[in-house]
């Protein structure tokens, strides 16, 4: 049983010595268990949180921990009456070939289910995301603006095509020029901005001429900045991620803006709102399933994954997350269906 654990707490950017690649038996069930044998490991930026021990929603993972990580299994062994050997479910299983689950927190998988990783993705806890802050948080109305970041990302790219669903003007903002075209052309965004670009501000100023109603925030940073001053009265940010901070190791250089911040909000009425998504929304999963499967069967989304081989590649493809190398939805394939 290869298991990828933390070998140390990362200094910023996480670097591939802060994780180690070992081997255990795989190990045995008892009554009412299951074994389960990891298919695919997703691989998301809240990842980076919990290698860190400051404080946060959730625990960290220990030094010499298992690295945490939503998976598609397949059943390998079952002393559960509720599952038959074979059977295909989502588990928190971690960055490992086998785990042990008491069935509890497993969701079984639909056989008709053709792409099973999707439901890592756009089926799963990336989609639900996107759904519910948008949806509940962003409440955007037709012809508003709705602008993203991260646009061709597991949840920035499913946000932009709901939006455009409502009848919205949407704005993308992504990294590098095959990323924008794709946002635009594949994904039916109306224009979407390269924040790597020198003239991010005045770029995103041109394409959202009426300001911005709805900001679907997942990266703060430089991003934010060039949001801020375009936001409307009475705009909405759903506050979901902020990647550009992830391997921040202090605070950045500048005065201080917090108090031209808050006044911003303030003046212009704007309701910023966190939220983690199974906390908030976990009891809503069936309403987003429904809507989601529909919206995929009829072609009206699209979705990529980007699918990293073999479970050992897992840390490098993580760093990369961080750094905006994965182009759509980030996953490892760890063992043969
Ligand atoms: P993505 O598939 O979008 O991958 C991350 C992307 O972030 C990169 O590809 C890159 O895209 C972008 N990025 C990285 N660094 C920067 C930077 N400095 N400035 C601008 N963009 C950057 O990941 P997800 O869709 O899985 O996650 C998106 C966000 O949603 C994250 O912030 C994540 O933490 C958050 N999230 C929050 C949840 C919650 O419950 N609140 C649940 C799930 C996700 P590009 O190349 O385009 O810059």
């Amino acid at each position: 049983n290869r298991q990828i654990t933390l070998a140390a707490r990362p200094n910023g950017e996480p670097k591939p010595s802060d994780f180690k690649l070992v081997e255990s038996v795989i190990p045995t069930i008892s009554e009412g268990q299951v074994l389960l044998r990891t298919v695919y490991l997703s691989l998301d930026p809240y990842m980076r949180g919990r290698m860190s021990d400051a404080e946060s929603y959730a625990d960290p993972v220990a030094i010499n921990g298992v690295m945490v990580g939503g998976s598609v299994c397949r059943v390998e062994q079952t002393l559960n009456d509720n599952f038959k050997q074979g059977d295909w479910v989502v588990a928190f299983g971690g960055w490992q070939d086998y785990c042990v689950s008491d069935g509890v927190d497993l969701l079984k998988l639909p056989a008709q289910l053709a792409q099973k990783s999707y439901a890592l993705g756009i089926l799963g806890m990336p989609g639900l995301t996107a759904y519910m802050g948008l949806m509940d948080i962003g409440q955007p109305q037709k012809g508003e603006t709705v602008v993203v970041a991260a646009a061709t990302g597991a949840v920035g790219s499913l946000v932009g095509q709901i939006a455009k669903l409502n009848g919205c003007h949407v704005v993308g903002i992504a990294g590098g020029a095959e990323k924008c075209d794709y946002a635009v052309k594949e994904l039916g965004f109306d224009s979407c901005i390269d924040h790597k670009s020198a003239d991010l501000n005045e770029a995103l100023k041109q394409a959202c001429p009426n300001g911005i109603d709805v900001y679907f925030e997942n990266v703060g940073g430089a991003v934010f900045d060039a949001v801020l001053p375009l936001l409307n009265t009475k705009a909405r940010v759903p506050l979901c991620g902020l990647i550009s901070q992830y391997n921040a190791t202090s605070l950045p250089d500048g005065p201080d803006r917090m108090g031209a911040l808050m006044g911003r909000l303030l003046v212009k009425r704007i309701k910023m709102q966190g939220f983690i998504v199974f906390d908030d929304y976990g009891h809503r999963y069936s309403e987003f399933s429904d809507a989601m499967s529909n919206w995929l069967q009829t072609g009206q989304i699209k979705y990529k994954e980007h699918l990293v081989q073999g479970l050992g590649n897992s840390p490098e493809a993580f760093i990369g997350l961080l750094k905006g190398e994965n182009f759509g939805k980030l996953v490892v394939q760890v063992g043969e269906a």
